[in-house]
């Protein structure tokens, strides 16, 4: 068996900065310091975090007056930034800049009021967040739709005007065609200059298309809630390769491997390199012999943590 791994894959530049501003703010406060929501959607990372006294929380309701809070990469809505502010509490926002764009987007949106529609998946953190960033009044309203049947049913006028946004972390594919339908749909519709789905899941995406055609098995790194650790998950299935999504090596069944010869790996945007490491021992445990790292594009891209933390010492 061979293993040939996946490039770029892991970490993105939003994920890095948010687990920096976590691990900042440790260092500089001490525990605890609350995080709303898990800061990635990984769950090595959320625990690694939580040991070095990080507490994850939904509700906010109950922080005292002073309480460190951190805002996850996913982003929040204008309430949770408000009620924030008025329960005083030292906010640092490790929502990803990409996401922010978004959010920008929308602001706009509902400040000219027009009518909204964002792609994305209903009870994503994100896609709450966005949709949070939004005023619906009797004139205009956000609309979320998951697929082409969700557009149909939409009530808006074909000829009026309507903006659409996306989430960052969706399929490009099945987006493209949504998009493709809300453009035959609506005359008078308007989206972002530059494509909403972020460098990060486009890159990682193509990276496990190529994959798929030289394996016969995929493994994608990432927990069951990763949203574009799941999309990986399913370019691998299109493209008719059995493709697992695994928390770490301990999720690895030997039985899978039987009768493969070139096993893929990858890592969704919120996974750590370790576990590709550690997966990479246990196969070689199994019988692989060789390890490829596939050629990919190179990633730059880099987001800086707030002022405050970086020139902050403890
Ligand atoms: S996946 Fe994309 S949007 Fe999400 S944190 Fe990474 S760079 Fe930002």
């Amino acid at each position: 068996m061979n293993i040939l791994i996946a490039n770029p894959r892991g970490f993105c530049a939003g994920v890095d900065r948010a687990i920096e501003i976590t691990e900042k703010a440790l260092s500089i406060f001490g525990a605890p310091i609350y995080v709303k929501h898990e800061i990635v959607h990984n769950n090595y990372v959320v625990k690694n975090l939580e040991a070095k006294g990080a507490k994850f929380i939904e509700n906010i309701e109950n922080l005292k007056e002073g309480s460190i809070l951190i805002f996850s990469a996913h982003g929040v809505s204008n309430d949770i930034e408000n009620k924030a502010q008025e329960k005083n509490l030292k906010v640092f926002n490790a929502t990803c800049p990409l996401v922010t764009k978004v959010h920008m987007e929308v602001q706009k949106y509902s400040d000219d009021k027009i009518n909204t529609i964002l792609i994305g998946h209903k009870g994503h953190p994100e896609v709450e967040g966005t949709i949070g960033r939004y005023k619906s009044t009797d004139q205009a309203r956000i609309f979320l739709v998951e697929n082409i049947n969700d557009v149909n049913a939409l009530t808006l006028k074909n000829d009026e005007p309507v903006a659409y946004v996306t989430q960052t972390t969706l399929s490009l594919d099945d987006t493209e065609k949504i998009i493709d339908h809300l453009k035959k749909r609506f005359k008078n519709l308007v989206g972002p200059k530059k494509e909403d789905i972020c460098y990060a899941t486009q890159n990682r995406q193509n990276a496990v298309k190529k994959l798929s055609k030289k394996c016969d098995i995929i493994l994608v790194v990432g927990s069951k809630n990763s949203s574009n650790s799941n999309r990986l998950k399913e370019i691998g299935i299109k493209a008719g390769v059995s493709t697992k999504l695994v928390d770490s090596e301990n999720d690895l069944k030997v039985e899978w491997f039987n009768n493969k010869n070139n096993i893929g790996l990858t890592a969704g945007a919120s996974a750590p390199e370790i576990l590709i490491q550690n997966i990479v021992s246990k196969l070689k445990e199994f019988g692989a012999l060789e390890v490829t790292e596939t050629e990919g594009v190179v990633e730059k891209t880099t987001f800086k943590i707030p002022k405050e933390l970086s020139t902050l010492h403890r």
